[in-house]
């Protein structure tokens, strides 16, 4: 393997961010190939006893099993940590494998973790179910009130853990805010930076110590493949994720490592043109929205409680919001009347999707905990998509009209 356009540090770390979604970690074979090669195996052969011996003493360079590397994954978790602008990343086989890798590989009985009430369903799982059944107790809070980090924390307090913009309610978190009182506390931040993603917006400027994401969304970018990834510091990832990856095995396929490899190349040009038709047909539904006594959850529009705030920590708002029509049979109805747009709980895809979440990705939580995150009988998720903005606001408009709003 030649090493020829991405894998040197010396010469690529100067890249910009869209510049190493599109090369950051590309390793050629000796043929040269332009596009990367896609490794389908799971083990590796040596030319003598000692190369490997060396291998699995950590003496010398090399794979060993795709469990621990595998050279597409490895260009996949490259060109991630570069875009980032992180020391290093590992690819998890989804963005849940990743969220629980972080969280378990540094949390042990008696410590406590404090969380974000807005949260995608299985993160809130994981807070609310998994965490407390290992004896490390858990706190839920408000996590677009500052003081409430402040107030929440106890001696024992070990992480942070958050979304922003949050799933599927789009509360935004003061990164700087949260950051830095965790560092004060010696706390260690985990952000979920999946709806956002590292081009628009990259928490470890802001002092976050572990970013998590689901590659599933926007990094594959066309509702392929799951894939996750954590980025984090050097000593951290070996350290810390390490002896609990290589051990419990959540690694991610090559097959999509390759898959998400492609998706990151224009990722850049997807995640600025999805925001900005999110923020134009944001724009053309708002009056009506709130005529009809719903309202908007959009960080991208002025209307939000925090949208200076997400201004500021993002370079643009990203591809979802949200809406409330105020009932489940007028939520109901305006999906059932969209002729264009897919009723679909998946999100960062390029095709517009619409979807329910009180009655799916947030289905299986109490009413009460629902209740208390603000995922209403009324609440519609969307992500906006590539489409041409005019048929994307020709659909919405019909499917308003089907609702009565
Ligand atoms: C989708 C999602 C996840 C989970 O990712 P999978 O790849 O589906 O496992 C976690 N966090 C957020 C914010 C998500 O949107």
């Amino acid at each position: 393997m030649k090493k020829t356009t991405g894998m040197d540090r010396k010469v690529t770390q100067k890249w910009r961010p869209a510049t190493q979604a599109v090369r950051g970690g590309t390793w050629r074979s000796d043929h040269g190939e332009t596009s990367e090669a896609m490794f389908l195996t799971s083990g590796y052969s040596y030319d003598d006893a000692q190369t490997v011996a060396d291998r699995f003493a950590g003496e010398a360079e090399g794979m060993t099993y795709s469990r621990l590397q595998n050279p597409t994954v490895a260009m996949l978790e490259e060109r991630i940590a570069l875009i980032e602008g992180a020391e290093s990343c590992r690819a998890q086989a989804s963005g849940m494998a990743a969220m629980t890798a972080a969280l378990l590989c540094q949390l042990s009985t008696g410590d406590h973790c404090v969380s974000a009430r807005a949260a995608f369903g299985s993160c809130r799982w994981l807070v609310d179910n998994l965490l407390p059944r290992f004896g490390i107790e858990t706190t839920v809070i408000d996590s677009a009130d500052n003081a409430a980090w402040e107030a929440a924390i106890r001696p024992n307090t070990r992480v942070f853990f958050f979304e922003t913009p949050a799933n599927p309610t789009l509360d935004i978190v003061d990164l700087q805010f949260v950051c830095d009182l965790a560092r004060a506390r010696g706390i260690t931040t985990v952000v979920d930076n999946a709806f956002a993603t590292p081009v628009l917006q990259r928490p470890m400027e802001f002092g976050a110590d572990v970013v998590a994401y689901s590659a599933t969304k926007m990094m594959d970018g066309q509702g392929r493949v799951l894939a996750g990834a954590i980025c984090s510091s050097k000593r951290w990832i070996d350290e810390v994720l390490m002896p609990f990856q290589r051990n419990t095995g959540p690694a991610l396929s090559a097959f999509n490592a390759w898959v998400v490899l492609k998706g990151l190349e224009t990722l850049d040009l997807r995640a600025h043109r999805q925001s900005a038709n999110a923020v134009a047909l944001g724009r053309f539904m708002e009056k009506r929205i709130d005529a009809a006594g719903g309202h908007m959850l959009h960080p991208g529009l002025s209307s939000h409680p925090r949208h200076k705030l997400a201004m500021q920590q993002m370079d643009a708002t990203g591809p979802i919001f949200a809406f409330d029509v105020g009932t489940r049979e007028r939520a109901f109805a305006l999906l059932d009347a969209l002729e264009l747009i897919d009723i679909s709980n998946n999100i960062g895809d390029a095709k517009t999707l619409m979807c329910h979440p009180a009655s799916t990705t947030h289905a299986n939580m109490g009413d009460e905990a629902r209740g208390e995150m603000g995922v209403t009988d009324g609440l519609i998720r969307i992500n906006v998509g590539l489409e041409d903005i005019a048929d994307l606001t020709e659909d919405m408009d019909r499917a308003l009209a089907a609702a009565g709003i």
